[in-house]
């Protein structure tokens, strides 16, 4: 999400006569996009924020802005703890952000803006996209659901829908542009529809939206993230399997595996539900793969409920999963709990179910071995220069030789061998970039 509000960013402050330049040292103006999830990520902010000390006494006139949920989390605050920032701006007020610059150019004097957490942003096709053939839209923003840990319904506003013609007019575009792939953002992309928009209509839910983007000529592949197991439904799930863009790849994060720590998180859904939603998805979207998020940590979290989670991942064996230790992100609810796991134990426990996804991503991936998958090639190997990689519809990454002219082009490729993380094989004898197969054929 952050990748495309810089994005819009740039694109807008492209039009209003900026431009990009390849080193923080030739800029006058420097922009950090930030995220406040997790301390960890604040911390890394401020601390690159302040590695521009030495740039900045060099150079007077280098304006620096913060935009992003940190932004919007200390509002004048940020300038406090970071003196060298010139303007703050919070997700909401980004739209704002050429006028807020040329005003500052003219009277140097820091500027706040935030607060705009719950207006809708402004309709603005800019055309700056960092890729050529892949493209993140936007489909909502902000979040209703207050999972007890997550700072995101506070710094992001309420759940606001895009109208879908919006979105379907963003992709068409694209798509006349080239574009091949898009991934469909939102924190919750299955609520889609549900928050009344300002106007009162939106009777487009988050199936029907993919039906209709699904119509889209010249668009390959269809993604989206994120999904909710308090809102999935098995309509989801066939509409991946019917839908032949839509990517049989699932982010369903799981969190926890503890129905009582579930409960504190306010997650809306039991461990059973989870597993029973899994056994659904796996039985409708055949070969779809399955991907998570995990706390571990949490306030009062025990050994106990800890192998409870252990338990759960290692009966589903997760594609891969992303993993934390809890991190208390006051004003969410669960920062008034206390943070009791001593941090020892977090990281204990952290590694361990890293080892225990390194073995079920290994297993899964050794699963293809033999098997024929359709990659949408993204660039060199940055391992290995003579090697392309690129992404299976499953979101798997995949290695093999073959020549740059193939980036942005759909291949067959044969998969001979695969480790944790990805995925290696060699081009199919007589696989063609003109056949574009649309879904992924495994042997
Ligand atoms: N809307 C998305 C993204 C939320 S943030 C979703 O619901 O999945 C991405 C992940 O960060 C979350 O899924 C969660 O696993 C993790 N996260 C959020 N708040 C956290 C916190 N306070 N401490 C540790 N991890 C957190
Ligand atoms: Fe945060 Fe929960 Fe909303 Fe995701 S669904 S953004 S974790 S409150």
């Amino acid at each position: 999400m952050n990748v495309r509000d810089s994005e819009f960013v740039a694109g807008m402050l492209l039009e209003n006569g900026f431009e990009l330049v390849d080193s923080v040292e030739k800029a006058d103006v420097v922009l950090f996009n930030s995220c406040s999830v997790r301390q960890h990520a604040e911390d890394r902010l401020f601390s690159n924020i302040g590695d521009l000390a030495r740039l900045k006494k060099k150079k007077r006139d280098l304006v620096i802005g913060l935009m992003g949920c940190t932004a919007q989390k200390y509002k004048d605050k940020a300038i406090d703890r970071s003196p060298l920032l010139d303007i703050v701006c919070g997700p909401g007020n980004e739209a704002d952000l050429a006028g807020i610059l040329k005003d500052f150019m003219e009277n140097r004097c820091a500027i706040v803006a935030v607060d705009k957490v719950n207006e809708k942003r402004p309709e603005i096709f800019s055309i700056y996209r960092e890729n050529d053939f892949k493209a993140y839209v936007s489909i909502g923003e902000g979040c209703d659901n207050y999972c007890s840990y997550c700072i995101v319904p506070y710094v992001r506003g309420k759940e606001r829908s895009r109208d879908a013609k919006d979105v379907i007019r963003e992709v068409e575009e694209l798509a006349a542009r080239g574009f091949k792939e898009v991934t469909l953002l939102g924190q919750n992309v299955n609520s889609y529809g549900k928050a009344v928009r300002p106007s009162g209509r939106q009777a487009v839910n988050f199936v029907k939206l993919l039906e209709r983007i699904n119509k889209i000529n010249g668009i390959e592949r269809i993604r989206f993230m994120t999904s909710h197991p308090k809102d999935v439904h098995t309509e989801l799930f066939k509409a991946m399997r019917d839908l032949e863009k839509v990517c049989e790849h699932l982010h369903l994060p799981l969190q926890s595996g503890s129905d009582r720590i579930l409960k504190l998180m306010n997650r809306g859904y039991t461990a059973k539900r989870y597993l029973k939603l899994v056994e659904d998805y796996r039985k409708i979207v055949c070969g779809g793969s399955l991907t998570t998020d995990i706390i571990v940590g949490f306030s009062s979290e025990t050994e106990a409920d800890f192998k409870k989670t252990l338990s759960v991942m290692r009966s589903i064996e997760f594609d891969s999963a992303f993993t934390f230790k809890y991190s208390p992100r006051p004003p969410a609810k669960s920062a008034f709990l206390k943070d009791d796991v001593p941090a020892a134990a977090k990281e204990k426990r952290l590694q361990s179910i890293i080892g225990l996804q390194v073995a079920s991503s290994k297993k899964r991936n050794e699963s293809l071995i033999g098997s024929v998958v359709e990659v949408l090639v993204d660039g060199r190997n940055k391992k290995d220069e003579k090697s392309l990689s690129g992404r299976t519809r499953t979101n798997k990454a995949v290695i093999f030789e073959g020549d740059r002219s193939l980036v942005g082009s759909l291949l067959n490729i044969e998969i001979r061998s695969a480790t944790s993380f990805a995925l290696r094989g060699r081009i199919e004898a007589g696989s063609s970039t003109f056949l574009s197969p649309t879904r992924q054929a495994v042997s």
